[in-house]
C-alpha cells in the first residue's frame, strides 16, 4: 500500500479535502494548504508516534490496524471523516461506521482504503486534538480525543467528539456529539456532557492505568478541548467547581 502512487495525495476540491490511503502523518504537516486550514496540526501530529513512525505510518494503516488509540483515528473521526473502500466495487462509508467490535471492521478482506474526505474547517468550525501518554512525545496514548464544533454565534450548531483509549474501538462519541448540537457554550453545557460521556464509553483497566483513571483523563481532556478552543470564557477551576 506503502509504494502505491494511486493511494498517495491530498487534494482540495471546494470545501472537501481528500487524502490519499496511503498518505502519512507527514505528507499532512507537509501541505501549506491543511495548515492553512489547520493552524495547530504541526502541534497535535508531533504528539502522534515518532519521525520515523510519521515517516512510515499510513493513514488507512491507523484506520484498518483498529487501535483504539489510534491516533490518526481519533483525529479524522472528529472532523466526521468518510473512507472510501475499493474492492470488486467502490463504496464510500463513514469512518465512524467503520468500526463494529474490537478489531472487527465493516470491511471485506479485498477491500482496501483508498482515500478519506472530510469538509474542511470554515469560518465557525473550530478543531482540537489532545493525547495523553505516560510521556509526552514518543508514546503512544493512554487517553486521546478530538472535537470539531460548528459555531452559530454562542451556540453549538453541529459537533463531533471522539475518543480512544475508552471503548475496545476507536470511538465516535454519538452521543456526546448529539448532545452538544443546540445547546450554548458555557459551563453547564460542558458539565453536562461529561455525563453524556461517561454512559457511552466503557474503559478497561490495563497497562496504561485503571478505569476510573481513564474516564478522568478524558474528563480533563474534553475541559481542555473547550479550554483551548475558548481561553477567555473557561477555566479548569470553574468547570470542576
Ligand atoms: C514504534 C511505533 C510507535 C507507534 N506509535 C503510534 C502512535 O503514537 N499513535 C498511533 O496512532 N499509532 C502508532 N503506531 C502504530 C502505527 O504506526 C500506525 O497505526 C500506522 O498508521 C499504521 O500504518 P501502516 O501503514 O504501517 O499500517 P500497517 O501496520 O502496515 O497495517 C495495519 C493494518 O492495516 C491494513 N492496511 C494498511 N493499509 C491499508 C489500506 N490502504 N487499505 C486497507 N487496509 C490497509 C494492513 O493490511 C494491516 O491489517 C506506532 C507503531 C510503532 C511501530
Amino acid at each position: 500500500m506503502f509504494n502505491d502512487e494511486d493511494l498517495k495525495g491530498l487534494r482540495i476540491e471546494g470545501d472537501q479535502c481528500i487524502i490519499g490511503g496511503a498518505c502519512i502523518a507527514n505528507d499532512l504537516l507537509a501541505s501549506k494548504e491543511l495548515c492553512a486550514h489547520f493552524p495547530n496540526i504541526e502541534k497535535h501530529l508531533l504528539l502522534v508516534s515518532s519521525t520515523p513512525i510519521r515517516n512510515m505510518g499510513t493513514i488507512a494503516g491507523n484506520f484498518v490496524n483498529a487501535s483504539p488509540i489510534g491516533d490518526l483515528t481519533v483525529f479524522f473521526l472528529a472532523l466526521d471523516g468518510t473512507i472510501t473502500l475499493k474492492g470488486k466495487s467502490e463504496r464510500g462509508l463513514k469512518l465512524r461506521d467503520l468500526y463494529k467490535g474490537y478489531k472487527q471492521l465493516d470491511k471485506s478482506t479485498d477491500e482496501i482504503v483508498t482515500s478519506v474526505r472530510f469538509t474542511l474547517p470554515g469560518k465557525s468550525t473550530r478543531f482540537h486534538f489532545e493525547k495523553v501518554s505516560k510521556r509526552t512525545y514518543l508514546d503512544i496514548a493512554s487517553v486521546n480525543s478530538a472535537i470539531r464544533l460548528e459555531l452559530d454565534g454562542d451556540m453549538i450548531r453541529e459537533a463531533h467528539v471522539s475518543a480512544g483509549g475508552v471503548a475496545p474501538i476507536p470511538k465516535y462519541l454519538s452521543n456526546t456529539s448529539a448532545f452538544l448540537a443546540g445547546k450554548s457554550i458555557s459551563n453547564d453545557t460542558v458539565r453536562a456532557a461529561i455525563k453524556v460521556m461517561n454512559d457511552e464509553i466503557a474503559p478497561i483497566s490495563d497497562a496504561r492505568g485503571t478505569a476510573d483513571y481513564k474516564r478522568l483523563l478524558l474528563r480533563q481532556l474534553f475541559f481542555a478541548h473547550f479550554m483551548e478552543l475558548f481561553p477567555e470564557r473557561f477555566t479548569l477551576k470553574e468547570l470542576v467547581a
